[in-house]
């Protein structure tokens, strides 16, 4: 490759790992320019993502923000971002380089953004309504354009490349207009959002048994599954960010009650730091931390005391290559990377 960058191993276990033959093969004849009919079709896939890595940089062993919201309302305060506040942090994110993914595509690695660009996480806990509200005009469902959704979809119209997607954290009253749950879910699943578990009744599970702790998570699954039958809820985050004690923890993870069982592939912390890249050899997905996403109390770890720091090279920030199928790292970096991961490209310059 021009750019002199070194292979450190590829392996092709793409049976275990998921990854399809045809991702494998490609970046395989990527490198070895290969000729065939085949290959060039694949060389003309992969061309976007050839990048010259002296001048964008890539660190995908950097630092990812997930960002924690509570409610859209009038009057900012600690757990409260205004509409044009809200407005504020996604054009802020947008001229800073950064892009979202889906807590998913964190949590297992798959990251696609765009190179040169950062990958941000989007949540909000409680579903309050402010987080999603509607009301009818002449039959038909409208959007508030102040509630959170409202102000995401009009961002996704204005900025297509920035990818918007959130996750939503749901309890027992979903966004608080019952009529319109089945309406709401639906929409979410439909546009690119996804729902996560935050416990039927907000448990503390800090101070909650194991029976306890499996019962609040599944019975939330259970309310989401009324309306969204198939969907996987297979994210947390903790209430009050209260982790179960000792051995415990492992029911944050996995466990079930009434004949339902789940597998979370992300358990969430309340916040004070971007968290690490899914490819550092100590991350964690059943501990991400995340970033309160306000400028009301934060303590100098807000998101824009964080987009300072990340400004600064205070704080060593992701920054994607554009290929999902490769870990693109400076050489200085090697010893954190977790060298278990077999189904990615190492790619160190
Ligand atoms: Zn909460």
């Amino acid at each position: 490759m021009k750019n002199k960058a070194i292979i450190i191993f590829i392996l092709l276990t793409f049976v275990l790992s998921g990854c399809s033959k045809s991702d494998v093969s490609k970046s395989e004849v990527d490198l070895k320019s290969s000729d065939s009919a085949q290959s060039s079709e694949i060389k003309k896939e992969s061309s976007d993502v050839k990048i010259d890595y002296n001048k964008v940089k890539p660190n995908e062993l950097g630092k990812i923000m997930v960002l924690m919201y509570h409610n859209i309302g009038q009057e900012e305060s600690t757990w409260v971002r205004t509409p044009d506040n809200f407005r504020k942090d996604l054009n802020t994110l947008y001229e800073k380089k950064y892009r979202t993914i889906s807590l998913n595509d964190y949590a297992s690695g798959n990251i696609n953004t765009e190179a040169g660009f950062t990958p941000v996480v989007i949540t909000f806990d409680d579903g309050n309504e402010n987080n999603f509200r509607v009301f009818e005009e002449n039959g038909d469902i409208k959007i508030d354009p102040n509630c959170a959704i409202g102000i995401l979809e009009e961002f996704k119209k204005s900025h297509p490349d920035f990818d918007t997607t959130a996750t939503f954290f749901l309890n027992s009253n979903i966004f608080n207009q019952p009529e319109y749950v089945d309406y709401k879910l639906n929409f979410l699943l439909e546009n690119g959002y996804d729902i996560g578990n935050h416990t039927l009744y907000h448990t503390d599970l800090s101070k909650s048994d194991k029976d306890t702790i499996q019962k609040a998570i599944v019975q939330e699954i259970e309310v989401i599954n009324k309306y969204v039958k198939d969907y996987s809820v297979n994210t947390l985050a903790l209430p009050f960010g209260g982790k179960p004690q000792g051995d415990d923890y492992i029911y944050a993870i996995k466990g079930g009650y009434d004949s339902i069982s789940y597998n979370n592939n992300a358990v969430l912390l309340v916040g004070w730091d971007p968290y690490k890249s899914p490819y550092h050899k100590n991350f964690d997905f059943s501990k991400i931390h995340r970033v309160r996403a306000s400028e009301t109390n934060v303590d100098n770890v807000g998101l824009y005391d964080w987009l300072n720091k990340f400004d600064e090279n205070k704080q060593i920030r992701y920054i994607s290559d554009g290929d999902s199928n490769t870990i693109c790292i400076p050489n200085n970096y090697e010893d954190v990377l977790n060298k278990d991961i077999k189904d990615k490209i190492i790619v160190t310059y």
